[in-house]
């Protein structure tokens, strides 16, 4: 039975990287019929906020990543909330100590950098020289009688640690490359270096996919493992996975802190969950060498943990935008109408919601359907139906309204006055007879209608707009323009 898990800390806002790795062990999950947890890794007070922690709730069920076991569903491994398992690991700590897997270190931050510096000097390891490793009673004694404070060290074995990642294939550390580790705090605070295998052992968790960010420490948490075995808080050692780098602009490794990283800001920009989840699923993965939309469903069937790539990925705006554009074209008209409610309302809509007309809504979303790439986009291309006046966009004016666009507004108005409005052909038809008289394509003497109409230069197309706006409220912008 597999069993996965998700476990941010709540720090900041849920980034591109988190939610990649929440999506790839879904979908490991969901492929092979498991169980995925989600646990909240709050032991830093510090940087730890409920705020972050709500948002990441928020975030995964938004995006239709939903979880077997933790917060809100529970489980039988409860809590998943690791401030509130701090028993569970103070008590796994003693064992530890007892069975002399870890010791108390009694070096102070000062010692430590010091004989860190000379070994450096030296060209020697510069990690934990095992100073603490071997005290006799008397050293303690001593160091207890001084009131020196004292952190918990983990034991590491003498010999290498080989293990074999799903991604990476066979890896194996030298002890020199990984010292003994602190595991709990001088104030009795746990660490992440201790609380994340234990639980993953009490969780019973057979896969652990993550970041490549932690792959070095995966052979401290190896160790660790064997040493849970051994005191029977562990059954199995998982199966390690580490997810590739995702790179940002200028090959740069993406940070959380870059802006493009931040999840919040594809949502307001109105990603579809299942357009965002395609294109963060190709971040390491590859559904075949033709095809690069699919629905959630079909990731879930194809995904395979071996066809991860371990090279860097890149992110890549313009690719995830046309993905998106994608999925807009996929859904049914009420699924699009539905998608897009929350920018045909404030703060983003700057039209009173009585103003909003269900029928030119439904006659326009058709049109916008096909066209828009993210969601928010919706506004600006279908205001000019709901306000009084269309937004007159200055940058757009300047450039269509050139000498002679008023001589050719003139002839437009009067051309659209004289046609046929049921439909969009006969429109067409006007000005295009418009432009002639004035030596202009069809291109050059719509601009200025469509500016006079809509307030802009790019938009929906143009006389399937104007037929929905109306005879009356076409011609009476076309004047208002001329005034
Ligand atoms: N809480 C850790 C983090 O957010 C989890 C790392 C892991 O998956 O082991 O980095």
């Amino acid at each position: 039975n597999v069993r996965v898990r998700f476990c941010p800390s709540p720090t900041g806002n849920p980034h591109v990287g988190l939610v990649r790795t929440a999506l790839f062990n879904w979908a490991f999950a969901r492929h092979h019929g498991g169980t995925m947890v989600f646990r909240i890794e709050d032991t830093d007070a510090a940087r730890d906020s409920e705020e972050s922690y709500g948002q990441l709730l928020d975030s995964m069920r938004w995006l239709g990543l939903d979880w077997d076991e933790g917060p809100e569903v529970g489980g039988p491994h409860a809590p998943y909330r690791q401030s509130q398992r701090t028993e569970i690991y103070r008590d796994v700590a003693q064992r530890l100590l007892d069975a002399g897997h870890a010791y108390h270190c009694y070096c102070s931050t000062e010692e430590l950098d010091a004989r860190r510096e000379a070994a450096r000097a030296a060209g020697r390891p510069s990690g934990y020289d095992g100073h603490c490793r071997d005290l006799t009673d008397e050293q303690i004694a001593a160091y207890v009688a001084e009131g020196r404070p004292s952190i918990v060290r983990f034991r590491m074995p003498d010999e290498p640690i080989t293990f074999t990642d799903l991604v990476r294939g066979e890896l194996t550390f030298t002890p020199e490359n990984v010292p003994d580790y602190g595991i709990v705090r001088a104030n009795g605070a746990p660490l992440y270096t201790l609380v994340n295998p234990v639980d993953d052992a009490l969780m019973e968790i057979t896969h652990v996919l993550r970041g490549e960010d932690l792959l070095s420490s995966t052979p401290r948490q190896v160790a660790l493992y064997r040493a849970l075995i051994e005191l029977g808080v562990a059954k199995e050692i998982p199966a390690f996975g580490h997810l590739p780098y995702v790179m940002g602009e200028g090959n740069k490794k993406l940070s959380k802190r870059d802006p493009e990283a931040s999840l919040n800001l594809y949502r307001e920009r109105g990603f579809l969950p299942e357009g965002l989840l395609n294109y963060l699923s190709l971040l390491g993965w590859s559904f075949s060498a033709d095809q690069d939309v699919f629905s959630v469903a079909e990731l879930v069937e194809k995904f395979d943990i071996a066809d991860v790539n371990a090279n860097p990925a890149r992110f890549d705006l313009k690719k995830a935008e046309a993905i998106n554009a994608d999925h807009i074209r996929r859904l049914g008209v009420e699924a699009f109408t539905d998608a897009c409610a929350p920018w045909l309302r404030a703060p983003y809509a700057n039209w009173a919601p009585e103003r909003f007309d269900t029928a030119a809504w439904e006659a326009i979303a058709p049109h916008a359907q096909t066209r828009l790439t993210v969601l928010s986009d919706i506004t600006a291309n279908v205001d000019f139906l709901f306000l009084d006046e269309p937004v007159l966009d200055e940058a757009s004016w300047a450039k269509a309204m050139k000498p002679g666009a008023d001589a050719l507004l003139v002839t437009a108005r009067e051309k659209l006055a004289a046609a046929d409005w049921s439909g969009a052909d006969p429109l067409k038809e006007a000005v295009l007879a418009a432009g002639e008289a004035h030596g202009l394509k069809l291109g050059k003497a719509q601009a200025p209608v469509r500016v006079a109409v809509t307030g802009r230069t790019v938009g929906l197309p143009l006389f399937e707009s104007l037929e929905i706006l109306g005879r009356e409220k076409t011609l009476a912008r076309i004047d208002a323009a001329l005034a």
